[in-house]
């Protein structure tokens, strides 16, 4: 892979220390395909084709919902049903042909069904922005490992910074391109994760006992907004 495409906006993200870098990147990348997809790539016979085949998430066709291009949406959905509907129809009416021959053959009817079901509840699971996104994520985590190895001034930006615990295990995941530094990138990520811990759990000590009138006066000691930040951290924030 050629990591050197990827390393200005990874050390970027690093150099935020207040999110989690990966959540960062992850972010950007979501909006960018949001962009493309509700953009002029709805009048590539391609995309088109793809976007037919394969759908979207839940999440992701309400964020796609949310968009500023109505027209272009309705196009799109326009696509999909057209593409769909003649195969939900065929296959609905084999339901229907095998329900009349009155099943001697109930593996055909169980047939049948999971035919149409597959075409229905398969889409969700191929959503094209969550795969594009997974690929992103382990390009970004590798370029990461990689320039831990080859970047001095990168080197100390993992230890500085505050990750959620999903990107943490896929750092971890991907640590190979820290080469002949991967024994010690490998250290560096398991010091984060047992600081980040540590620190979170703390926090969240403190802001339960701040509930008790007693600690009314007492100090947060930056636990005030321990809650997002317990979220974002065993989660993601994205
Ligand atoms: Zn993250
Ligand atoms: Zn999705």
């Amino acid at each position: 892979m050629n990591y050197e495409i990827y390393t200005l906006p990874v050390i970027e993200a690093f150099q935020n220390k207040s999110s989690c870098p990966l959540c960062i990147l992850k972010n950007k990348t979501e909006t960018a395909l949001l962009k493309y997809y509700l953009g002029d790539s709805i009048m590539n016979p391609e995309t088109r084709m793809e976007v037919n085949r394969c759908g979207f998430c839940p999440e992701h066709n309400k964020k796609l919902l949310a968009g500023d291009n109505k027209n272009g949406l309705a196009i799109m959905q326009n696509s999909i049903l057209l593409e769909l509907f003649p195969r939900l129809k065929k296959q609905a009416e084999e339901i229907k042909s095998t329900l009349k021959r009155k099943s001697l053959f109930s593996k055909n009817l169980q047939k049948a069904k999971t035919s149409l079901m597959t075409s229905i509840l398969s889409r969700p699971q191929n959503c094209l922005i969550c795969r594009a996104m997974r690929e992103d994520e382990k390009r970004y985590a590798e370029t990461a490992a990689y320039l831990f190895n080859k970047n001095p001034d990168f080197k100390k930006l993992p230890g500085e910074t505050g990750f959620c615990l999903p990107h943490l295990a896929g750092l971890l995941d991907f640590s190979a391109p820290a080469g002949s530094a991967e024994t010690e990138y490998i250290l560096c990520l398991l010091d984060c994760l047992i600081k980040l811990t540590e620190k979170h759990l703390e926090n969240s000590g403190c802001f339960i006992r701040k509930f008790d009138y007693r600690n009314t006066d007492k100090p947060w000691n930056g636990a005030q907004n321990a809650l997002p930040e317990i979220t974002d951290f065993l989660g993601g924030n994205y």
